[in-house]
């Protein structure tokens, strides 16, 4: 059984990368900037880092967001210009005869929650990400769902919020995904700023609107509120599909714990479970678990292969 995975959480301008041992936290997390748009760079880089090590870790972990294309085992991850569109995974095991596992973001942060963080407990774990998009990932006994393609859980997109709230009309925005009435287009940062200026003809970052809702503003709340309304049905019925007895949320709106709460207590209604206790909770895994999902799904695929061989 393999002793350490290097695991890598890799954005638009940072890399952070972090050694990690079975069962346990990543440890120290080194960063590094991205290549802009150089993929042999970028190889070049990885290996640096795996050439300083003072011990060969038995795999490469990486989260990213963007998702592997089940089907010509391309990188879609718009964002990263040096590995998009690329086959990430057979070039870097070509230059460091690694194996190397590659997951979604969200995906990561589903498996972190279900090992280390408010999902330790469940079988069923609907992670939820509320950052710059709005996104998830699913865990069913600690492993992925549909970790080779990614697409499992993002409950972000779809035609599907509602045209009404209250006695407002709120029209179906376009979605960078090609569709339009996505709850991504509404629910994330951005989202709830495109709602905001729709509603109220202003432009305030998410941040704001977020204190002035806290601060009781009432333009601010009433975007809050439609947001909390567009989003409860999607994710209720998301719910109702997963069979998912906890629902951890990350990303950077998560940060906000009374939020959370209010998107708990807008959902839990709607589902059919109707559970006393809170569904929607805020992560508890850490700082990392872009890293610690990584790690972890990269230890189950190395024990999945051992049992194949
Ligand atoms: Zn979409």
């Amino acid at each position: 059984m393999a002793d350490t995975i290097l695991c890598f959480d890799i954005g638009g301008t940072t890399i952070r990368t972090a050694t990690a041992t079975e069962g346990a936290q990543p440890g120290k997390v080194a960063r590094f900037d991205t290549p802009a748009g150089d993929h042999g760079a970028f190889l070049a880089l990885i290996s640096s880092i795996i050439d300083d090590l003072p011990e060969r870790p038995a795999a490469l972990a990486i989260s990213l967001a963007g998702i592997v294309n089940p089907e010509t085992g391309r990188l879609v991850v718009a964002n990263i210009p040096a590995i998009h569109g690329t086959d990430l995974k057979a070039d870097l095991e070509e230059r460091t005869g690694l194996p190397v596992i590659i997951a979604n973001d969200a995906d990561c942060f589903a498996v972190s929650e279900a090992v280390f963080g408010a999902g330790r407990d469940h079988d069923i774990v609907f992670g939820v990400i509320f950052g710059t998009g709005v996104g998830g990932g699913l865990v069913s006994g600690k492993r992925l769902i549909n970790r080779a393609g990614g697409f499992a859980g993002e409950w972000g997109h779809g035609p599907v919020v509602p045209l009404v709230v209250g006695e407002r009309t709120i029209p179906h925005f376009a979605c960078g995904c090609g569709l339009s009435g996505c709850v991504d287009t509404v629910a994330g940062g951005p989202g709830l700023q495109r709602l905001h200026a729709f509603l109220h003809g202003e432009t305030r970052g998410a941040p704001a609107i977020l204190s002035g809702w806290h601060a009781g503003e009432a333009r601010a709340a009433q975007t809050v509120e439609t947001c909390l309304q567009l989003l409860a049905g999607p994710l209720a019925m998301a719910i109702n599909l997963t069979g998912a007895t906890i629902v951890p949320a990350g990303g950077g709106l998560a940060r906000d714990h009374a939020l959370v709460a209010a998107i708990d207590d807008v959902v839990r209604p709607l589902t059919l479970a109707k559970p006393r206790h809170r569904l929607v909770v805020p992560a508890t895994s850490g700082e990392e678990p872009g890293l610690a999902g990584a790690a972890a799904i990269g230890f189950q695929t190395l024990e999945i292969a051992a049992d194949r061989a």
